[in-house]
């Protein structure tokens, strides 16, 4: 290291020459802080995280891959990049890694583009039992470019149906199969989907956007034994820079390269690249470990929390870091739910859950989840908490007790503040 100063983020620069987005990134930090998020998919990153994102990197052309570039001087970039890739393979025991995706669905597509051609069959579930819009949906590239079979969870234990999975490979011998999913708060039997695969003959991708936190902090099993290819987002347990990346097999090294770029993208995002380096360097860690071990204790916890309040998880829990939850038992619907949670300063989102009877735009449920919170250091007591004032928002049908709720919220956050000051 030389003596060259940081060039980093100066926000008094940014205040003196845009006051207007200045306010605005101040107002955000200022929600984050004064509210308690239960987005399954967000977390907060750490200050070093956003200062390898807030730098120079930025500004690199380094279109193709450490030592094979199409530009010049990207010697630094290299380092950087070449460090995440080692750290990738370590902490998740797996031969290639490509961390240029741009987001977990710019990951997806690359994965489709190394394994399937327009046309071809592909399996996955189903987005209203809890898989996500780059597994078929009819408005995405997946479900307008490929001959989707969408698979989905039993009624009555609102589990994946295996069985069902394995009728429907035998029948449409997919080319690839997909698991992985944005609201399925349980864990996915990876060995009877390569069991499968094997037998239908299909690549098998795990789109571990959601869990593979968990993973890296040896909480939950991992894909990447099972898998040929692993594609995941970088912010959301894992509690990277907002990102992608793809983990594979020497075999498909190549494919998945070649997909990622120059297929699907032009120049890496290098600041992101370095900031998901720095990411899989803290995920690494001990207190990592006992983090993504503490994030599913607190999900049970407030699932557990909502049930007493008479709010019925589905599948009767989670493995995982997320819940979703059915509000059909004390008769309201995912939107209004999401709606009032918001006046109280309690930000979740409304989902569908499978066999809904309401349309996506209602929702049955809310999903919650706790990596947010459990960065902030609550533990399962302030979940009974959180259950609680959820419980008070939901029911307040004239907004007459948001305002007292808000204050309760205040006080549990600023026991444990998100970003703490100084
Ligand atoms: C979040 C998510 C993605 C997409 O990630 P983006 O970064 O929003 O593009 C893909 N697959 C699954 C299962 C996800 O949960």
């Amino acid at each position: 290291m030389n003596s060259t100063p940081f060039w980093g983020p100066d926000f008094d620069e940014l205040a003196a020459e845009d006051p207007e987005i200045a306010s605005i990134v101040l107002s955000e930090l200022d929600r984050l802080r004064s509210g308690i998020q239960l987005i399954a998919s967000e977390n907060f990153t750490s200050p070093a995280v956003l200062a390898a994102l807030g730098s120079t990197l930025s500004n690199k052309y380094a279109e193709g891959y450490p030592g094979k570039r199409y530009y010049g001087g990207c010697a630094e970039v290299d380092r950087a990049e070449i460090i995440g890739i080692d750290r990738a393979k370590a902490l998740f025991g797996a031969e290639h890694a490509n961390l240029q995706p741009h987001s977990g669905a710019s990951a997806n597509i690359a994965a489709y583009g190394a394994f399937v051609k327009p046309g071809e069959t592909v399996m996955a579930m189903s987005l209203p039992h809890g898989g996500h819009l780059t597994h078929g949906s009819k408005v995405n590239f997946s479900g307008k470019w490929f001959n989707i079979v969408s698979y989905g969870v039993r009624e009555d234990t609102e589990l994946i149906d295996y069985d069902n999975v394995r009728e429907l490979a035998r029948e449409h011998r997919p080319k690839m199969i997909i698991t992985g999913a944005t609201a399925y708060p349980r864990l996915i039997d990876f060995a009877a989907f390569r069991e499968i695969a094997d037998e239908v003959g299909a690549i098998l991708m795990v789109d571990a956007a959601h869990f593979i936190g968990l993973v890296a902090g040896k909480a939950i099993p991992s894909p990447v034994p099972f898998a040929d290819v692993v594609t995941f987002t970088t912010h959301k347990v894992l509690r990277g820079p907002r990102g992608g990346m793809i983990l594979c097999r020497e075999e498909h090294a190549a494919a998945i390269d070649k997909a990622v770029f120059p297929m699907m993208q032009g120049g890496p995002l290098m600041h992101a690249v370095a900031a998901k380096a720095v990411a899989l360097k803290e995920a690494a860690t001990p207190e990592y470990q006992a983090y993504a071990s503490q994030v599913i204790v607190n999900a049970q916890a407030l699932a557990a929390g909502l049930a007493d309040e008479g709010m019925r998880p589905v599948s009767g829990g989670t493995d995982t870091h997320l819940a979703l939850i059915d509000l059909q038992g004390i008769g309201l619907t995912g939107d209004v739910a999401e709606m009032r949670c918001d006046a109280a300063r309690i930000t979740l989102n409304k989902n569908s859950i499978p066999y809904d009877p309401q349309p996506p735009s209602k929702g049955s449920g809310i999903r919650v989840g706790t990596p947010a919170v459990t960065t902030q250091g609550m533990t399962e007591g302030d979940m009974a908490t959180i259950a609680s004032l959820i419980s008070r928002a939901v029911r307040d049908e004239d907004g007459t007790q948001a305002a007292a709720i808000a204050d309760d919220v205040s006080s549990l956050v600023t026991r444990h503040p998100a970003y703490p000051r100084g």
